[in-house]
């Protein structure tokens, strides 16, 4: 089920990459289906070694630094500033529009869930910030908590 879930991600930016001429290049694909199969977000490390253990193949750390730079301009993958990992677009569409993609992070499992706050709320934290004399220059947001499941394990 994930697998052809996955599959049809990497056509689809295959089919749009076909279109505009840049190539989903062998590395590329491999390591955007690192991060879909991954349950968590990976660092760039961790996605190096993922890589070797599934690929038998040793991969540079600054060529996955480079090839997560390019999905984050394609709005393939987001990178959590707070924890310096990566995780996929929830949106896997051609018609991404997370300008500033917002997440909820689980402290125990390290889940990252990508959720879209809504533009009226946006707005309105943008406009708190203005009138304390404080312009954002990035609104992607990481909210911090514990997820469902994590919340259900607690004694
Ligand atoms: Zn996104
Ligand atoms: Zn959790």
């Amino acid at each position: 089920m994930k697998e052809q879930w996955i599959e049809r991600i990497i056509e689809q930016a295959k089919d749009k990459y076909a279109r505009t001429g840049v190539r989903l290049t062998t590395k590329r694909k491999r390591i955007l289906k690192i991060l879909l199969v991954s349950d968590i977000p990976l660092s760039a490390y961790e996605i190096a070694d993922s890589y070797n253990n599934a690929f038998g193949e040793s991969i540079p750390e600054m060529t996955v630094y480079r090839i997560l730079n390019f999905f984050e301009q394609e709005h393939l993958s987001h990178k959590l500033s707070s924890t310096n990992k990566y995780v996929p677009c929830s949106h896997h569409s051609n018609s991404c529009t997370c300008e500033a993609p917002q997440f909820l992070i689980c402290g125990k499992c390290q889940t990252a869930e990508e959720i879209s706050i809504s533009k009226a709320v946006m707005g309105e934290l943008e406009k708190v910030a203005l009138k304390a004399g404080y312009s954002l220059d990035e609104s992607q947001l990481e909210l911090k908590g514990l997820c469902n499941k994590c919340i259900g394990s607690e004694e």
